[in-house]
């Protein structure tokens, strides 16, 4: 077994403390990844204080993981001892079914899927994610790192670049249209870059006025500021697709009314309650509410392909483990430009 020192919460009210572990010995399609890079994703801090119902404790959070191939199985083809690998949200999944054959892991049609932390692994343990110096993955769950980026700022790629280019990919944003994005966060500030990439007209919808400057570097044709009352009725029937990036209860209704007819709202962000809707915005219109989940290993790896290429990576603030209360109050109050990577290299030292 691989003894692994990383960070971990004992219940949903402790914050990020040492805790000791272990990680198996590579199999043969396994790959052994020390870790250098961890983005810190509002998901980590919703599983962690348990808003989601489904904390397992202890926990290890983190799950846009980059690292160095430290060993390889004897099967392993995909990457070599010395090279970058990602890791993002899942390590397995069924492999079998429908979803999974069409490359769509994170919809296993048996719900097979595992997560890369707080996740029940075959053998009934937990699964243990980015917050610590390794994590061992089978190849098929690995991703290659192209070598033009930066790799922390490529950490943030694994989850909240691929959360949003998947539903953009999925609904066809491209030029043509008007493309809105709510809350300037992690999540948000991949989608307008994606969004303007793809040639969409993009609108950023934020309640910080201190952001608006950033989301037009960022991507942002126009910026919407959310606080007013009615701040939504002169854009009202005007969007043909709005990505939903918020991390904590809000009304979507007034954006219904923003949507042109069958335009889609299609929410990435998991606030912590039901999301409630009045039927008429959606009836009037015949418009979609809809909702996405990260996106499969194939279109990661395309993703990451075409981060290369068009030179996209996350606007990021390195932290360290000695400030990831900070960093965590600092995500909840919305004061992250735009993610906080933890530099893991520090833990080896
Ligand atoms: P984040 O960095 O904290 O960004 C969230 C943004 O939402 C904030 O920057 C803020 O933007 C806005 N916001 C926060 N509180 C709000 C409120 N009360 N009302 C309106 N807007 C508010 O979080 P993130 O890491 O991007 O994650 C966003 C959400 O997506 C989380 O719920 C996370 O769990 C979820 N997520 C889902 C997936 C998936 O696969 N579906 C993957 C990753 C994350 P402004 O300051 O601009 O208003
Ligand atoms: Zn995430
Ligand atoms: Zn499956």
């Amino acid at each position: 077994m691989i003894k692994t020192h990383g960070y971990a919460v004992q219940s949903a009210t402790s914050v990020p403390a040492p805790f000791d572990y272990e990680q198996r010995e590579p199999g043969p399609n396994d790959v052994h990844i020390a870790i250098d890079f961890c983005g810190v994703c509002h998901s980590d801090i919703h599983q962690a204080h348990n808003d989601w119902g489904n904390g397992n404790y202890p926990m290890v959070p983190g799950h846009e993981i980059i690292g160095t191939v430290k060993r390889v199985g004897a099967n392993v083809t995909k990457v070599k001892v010395g090279d970058l690998a990602g890791v993002g949200c899942m390590i397995d999944s069924c492999r079998v079914c429908a979803s999974c054959k069409d490359g769509e892991e994170q919809y296993c049609d048996r719900h097979a899927t595992i997560m890369t932390y707080n996740s029940r692994k075959k053998d009934g343990s937990y699964t243990y994610g980015g917050y610590g110096e390794n994590i061992v993955v089978d190849e098929a769950f690995v991703l290659t790192v192209p070598h033009n980026l930066n790799p922390a700022a490529v950490a943030p790629l694994l989850c909240a670049g691929i959360t949003t280019y998947s539903p953009l990919k999925h609904w066809h944003v491209g030029a043509g249209q008007r493309v809105g994005v709510i809350g300037l966060g992690g999540l948000g500030h991949m989608a307008l870059k994606f969004s303007h990439a793809f040639g969409a007209n993009t609108v950023q919808f934020t309640r910080s006025p201190s952001k608006i400057e950033d989301a037009k570097r960022l991507g942002a044709d126009e910026v919407i500021l959310t606080k007013e009352p009615n701040w939504h009725t002169p854009h009202a029937g005007s969007f043909n697709f709005i990505l939903d990036c918020v991390s904590a209860d809000h009304d979507i209704t007034p954006y219904m009314s923003l949507l042109k007819r069958d335009g889609t709202l299609c929410t990435v962000g998991i606030p912590p309650s039901p999301i409630a809707v009045s039927a008429f915005p959606l009836v009037d219109g015949r418009k979609s509410l809809s909702g996405s989940n990260i996106g499969g290993i194939k279109e990661t790896q395309e993703m990451l392909d075409y981060c290369s290429a068009h030179h996209i990576v996350s606007d990021i603030e390195m932290t360290s483990f000695d400030k990831i209360e900070e960093a965590w109050e600092r995500v909840i109050k919305s004061d992250v430009k735009y993610r906080f990577v933890l530099d893991l290299k520090t833990l080896r030292s």
